[in-house]
């Protein structure tokens, strides 16, 4: 196992958990922030984070990226009035937010479409994942904190401090991550899925204890879209390992080499914005 960066916080067994556990990393002068999704990013394809962190360029979202990130709005919007009033809105109200949402973003920002997105297609979609959601996954949840951002403090001589944020984290501390997908997520890749792990460090760091549970509730694509959810488990173990992966990105960012990673499904004009600038250039670079 790597080691992990210095002075960082270990994750605390839940027998263990108030002398000495690790508390959130507000209250210390701030440093620079890694995100699970810069952490992600770096580990597909260093010459993409170049891109998009160090350079700051920003690829248009596809039209996928753009239903997702509306439906996780509307989402957001039924659970953050659940915490108060312990009902879900209408099913109406909500596919009505969903699109009047979709139509703001159409006419607002630069989408990539890909050849065989079609707006309207993606629109009706995005309001039966509403519903699907809202049928089978919502009335169940009885939510506490929504769109929670947490800091893990990674020690005085390391560079980051790592922040996330988490979807849901119900009343009974199960971390819940809402995602759609083309077809059900397999157990095993849900089993290894980083960032579970971060959510899992994130809440061990923070509440000095482990999380009860960890969720993924899923919406999968299929012409009428169903709901399904899937369980994971994570060991102090586990996040140790992710603790030790951290120091060295950080490390390998602090040097400066972002070497392009071509292996892999990212590596395609349909999931990598970048590739005009990487591959166009590969006879002049
Ligand atoms: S085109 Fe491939 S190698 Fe280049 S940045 Fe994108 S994913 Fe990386």
């Amino acid at each position: 196992m790597n080691e992990t960066p210095h002075n960082s916080p270990k994750p605390v067994e839940p027998a263990v958990a108030s002398a000495g556990a690790p508390g959130p990393a507000e209250s210390r002068p701030e440093k620079r922030h890694l995100s699970f999704t810069q952490l992600n990013m770096f580990l597909r394809c260093p010459r993409q984070y170049e891109y998009r962190y160090i350079r700051g360029i920003k690829a248009p979202p596809s039209g996928a990226m753009v239903q997702s990130r509306v439906w996780h709005q509307t989402v957001e919007l039924n659970y953050r009035q659940k915490i108060a009033s312990d009902r879900d809105l209408a099913l109406g109200e909500m596919q009505e937010f969903f699109a009047a949402q979709f139509d703001v973003a159409l006419g607002s920002e630069e989408i990539a479409f890909e050849p065989d997105e079609k707006p309207g297609k993606l629109k009706d979609q995005g309001t039966a994942i509403v519903a699907a959601h809202h049928k089978t996954i919502a009335p169940a949840v009885r939510p506490l904190l929504v769109e929670e951002r947490f800091i893990v403090d990674l020690g005085e001589d390391f560079p980051f401090d790592l922040v996330g944020v988490w979807d849901l984290v119900e009343r009974d501390g199960t971390i819940a991550d809402n995602k759609a997908y083309g077809k059900t997520p397999r157990q095993e890749d849900l089993d290894k899925d980083l960032q579970f792990t971060a959510y899992a460090l994130g809440f061990r760091t923070t509440h000095g204890r482990a999380e009860p549970g960890l969720r993924m509730d899923a919406i999968i694509k299929t012409q009428n879209p169903k709901a399904v959810q899937l369980h994971t488990r994570r060991t102090n173990d586990d996040c140790r390992w992710l603790l030790g992966l951290i120091e060295q990105v950080g490390t390998a960012i602090d040097s400066g080499i972002f070497f392009p990673n071509p292996n892999g499904w990212h590596c395609s004009p349909r999931f990598c914005g970048y590739w005009g600038l990487c591959m166009g250039c590969k006879n002049g670079r």
